[in-house]
């Protein structure tokens, strides 16, 4: 038994090996893929052949049964990392004089701290040698690098939980230093002990202030450990393994748990499930070379003190058509009351257009410094790719569904506007606003040119059947995961949905496999806690015209999908959708599903001429719901392919491993079979 365990597992070491030899070779090929590019390469990332590979990998995955969504989340790393390199590459040709054989790299912290994890995934991808420093203060780096002692520093500047870190941009005002690279680090806080501890053993908690105020929710569960505050996140690791308390956890990186040999008690304890820590690289001199077309700048400046002079600073951006991805104020040393603007835009100091804006920027400001222009790693397009699918199509009808949306002629343009003027709506008309409104959740835009697929169960029932639904939804290329937890049941005695629990495995499910997710919420007092975990909110029916719920949910900073009440107006529904815009939130989505009519044939009739109504009336996304409408799933995917046809921005479908065990609505929930046809079959008109 034992021999044959000790050949099974020197067959692993021969395995391991080969595909280490396999990642090499791949890079090797890589960095030629970069030569043949050449220095002017207008992208690096060619997100369609990124999707092009996704697909092919998946496709064999499935082939060989292995786990597509895992093999996904592996190949992004790897194309990520290649991406690296070629950039590395590219930057080292550009700047031949600058490229020491050893670079030293200074970062804040110990080795495993966020901002040593950070630097090592920049600066790995160089390839030579690399000695990583660390340092106690960002100030400390920074009079390093500018002295010489070392290449390269990497700062943290903004935290997506906690925001901008103001010792660092004080630190770029006050040194003569540049911003060369970008770095985007996903921090996930692990609660971590040493081996054979257990969760409920755990008394006392070390960590960064900042890490144990990120995840304080997740402490106020632990009734009987208290936090205490530690110097860093790796140091609080270190002084738990020295400690060998099994009493005694750190929260850290996963980085930390491994170098000091500690087991993860549970992984993504944070507050907020998405939390990104945004770095910049800093050397003595800018980048030689232009940064390439998907580069960001970097300036600080003060404005004169006159009426107007930041609107017009702002504007002059706004004529030249640049985009603004962050601003920032704070104080001038030494001037009370005035203060500093930093501001980040797309664009490179080597464009022509950059250079009229500075030159024009002079004329508002007292000071303005350009920081530096670099690659940037955080912009909209450095989105990963999506695996591209060759979806298994039906038979009979292979042919996808034409888009048609209707535009108003011309001459109908004044009598529409008029029509509008008179409605009790303003916020969701197109007065307000002519062109469609885009909502972006997540990685997915609603309401742009391609529609969206929201799919997945009626009610969250148990983690096998969220996550089979989450990786079917994920492995067909739908956008976002859907699943009631709070179930708005007509009879008292039907499943009233898993509430919270549910909500938990519904987040896990779509974390899981890179889906956003939507969730009805009932009550006015759920939204805050509901939107905490979930990344759409969603009113029913029953509900669209529960007026404190409207407004709860108008305070809410989350994307909500408004269902059409099964007897309202069109005139109705976008008043319900006034009350969420005038209470601040101007992020809803519309969605038809269907109206009560004399016919009871179906479940409600699907009233798709609201459609092209609606589109005309209101620049918010509108989709289409088929599943609440017809209550039979064979109906299901015509009305969905209608749906798009006639210009729904989306559909929500509902879909059950097994429809028939359904605790609700299983009479109307696609089985994965057909759900993959439709998916098949909508293709044309999401392409
Ligand atoms: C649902 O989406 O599961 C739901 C209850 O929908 P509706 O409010 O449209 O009936
Ligand atoms: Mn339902």
């Amino acid at each position: 038994m034992s021999e044959h365990l000790e050949e099974v597992r020197k067959q692993l070491d021969t395995v391991d090996r080969r595909i280490v030899e396999s990642l090499a070779e791949r890079l090797e090929l890589v960095s030629k893929v970069a030569e043949a590019k050449g220095a002017g390469a207008p992208s690096l990332r060619d997100r369609e052949r990124e999707e092009e590979i996704l697909g092919r990998i998946t496709e064999s995955a499935r082939a060989v049964g292995i786990d597509e969504s895992f093999l996904v989340r592996l190949y992004r790393e790897i194309m990520d990392h290649s991406l690296r390199r070629q950039r590395a590459l590219l930057d080292d040709e550009s700047s031949p004089d600058d490229s020491p054989d050893i670079l030293v790299v200074g970062y804040q912290g110990t080795e495993a701290a966020y901002s040593h994890v950070a630097a090592t995934r920049h600066f790995g991808a160089l390839g030579g040698d690399i000695v990583y420093r660390g340092y106690d203060t960002f100030g400390q780096i920074g009079t390093a690098v500018q002295e010489g002692d070392i290449d390269r520093g990497i700062v943290p500047v903004e935290n997506t939980t906690a925001g901008s870190i103001n010792d660092v941009y004080d630190l770029l005002a006050a040194c003569d230093l540049s911003i060369v690279g970008e770095e985007v680090q996903v921090v996930d806080h692990c609660l971590m002990a040493p081996e054979g501890a257990s969760l409920a053993g755990v008394r006392t908690v070390y960590s960064h202030p900042q890490a144990l105020l990120q995840c304080s929710q997740f402490l106020a569960r632990q009734v009987h450990a208290r936090a205490e505050s530690y110097t860093d996140t790796a140091m609080a690791a270190r002084k738990v393994r020295d400690d060998r308390d099994l009493s005694r956890a750190a929260i850290a990186s996963e980085e930390a748990a491994r170098l000091y040999g500690l087991v993860v008690l549970q992984r993504g304890i944070a507050n907020q499930a998405e939390n990104f820590t945004r770095f910049v690289t800093i050397a003595r001199e800018p980048l030689t070379e232009a940064a390439g077309p998907g580069s960001k700048t970097s300036v600080v400046f003060s404005v004169r003190h006159e009426g107007g002079a930041l609107a017009a600073c702002l504007d002059v951006f706004a004529r030249h058509g640049l985009n603004l991805t962050k601003i920032e104020s704070r104080p001038r040393p030494n001037s009370p009351w005035q203060y500093l603007f930093y501001l980040d835009f797309e664009g490179d100091v080597a464009d022509e257009n950059v250079v009229d804006v500075f030159r024009e920027l002079a004329a508002h400001t007292t000071y303005l410094k350009v920081l530096g222009s670099y690659p940037s790693w955080s912009r909209e397009d450095r989105r990963p790719a999506r695996p591209r699918k060759a979806v298994r199509r039906s038979d009979s009808r292979t042919e996808g569904v034409p888009r048609v949306v209707g535009a108003a002629r011309e001459d109908t343009k004044d009598a529409i506007a008029a029509a509008l003027e008179r409605k009790p709506y303003r916020l969701a008309s197109r007065i307000t606003r002519t062109t469609d409104t885009e909502i972006v959740v997540g990685h997915v835009v609603i309401g742009g040119a391609r529609p969206v697929v929201i799919a997945g169960p009626c009610s969250v029932e148990s983690r096998e059947q969220v996550f089979a639904c989450a990786r079917i939804v994920s492995e067909l290329g739908g956008d976002l995961l859907r699943g009631g937890c709070f179930k708005p049941r007509t009879s008292p005695y039907s499943f009233q949905g898993m509430g919270y629990e549910g909500l938990d495995l519904l987040a896990e499910a779509g974390r899981e496999y890179g889906l956003p997710v939507v969730t009805e919420v009932l009550h006015p007092s759920d939204v805050g806690p509901v939107a905490e975990k979930a990344d759409v909110l969603q009113v029913g029916a029953r509900n669209m015209q529960n007026f404190s719920l409207l407004k709860e949910i108008g305070r809410s900073h989350r994307a909500v999908v408004l269902k059409r009440g099964m007897m309202s107006s069109v005139d109705e529904w976008l008043s319900a959708a006034e009350y969420i815009l005038s209470h601040g939130n101007q992020q809803v989505i519309l969605c038809e599903r269907g109206i009560r009519t004399f016919e009871t044939a179906t479940r409600a009739t699907l009233d798709l001429t609201v459609v092209p109504v609606v589109r005309e009336r209101s620049h918010l996304p509108l989709i289409v719901d088929p599943s609440h409408a017809c209550g039979t799933s064979r109906w299901v995917p015509d009305l969905a392919k209608a749906a798009l046809a006639a210009g729904a921005q989306g559909v929500m479908i509902e879909i059950h491993p097994e429809p028939e065990r359904a605790l609700s609505d299983g009479p109307q929930a696609l089985r994965f079979d057909a759900f993959t046809d439709l998916m098949a079959e909508a293709a044309m008109a999401r392409s």
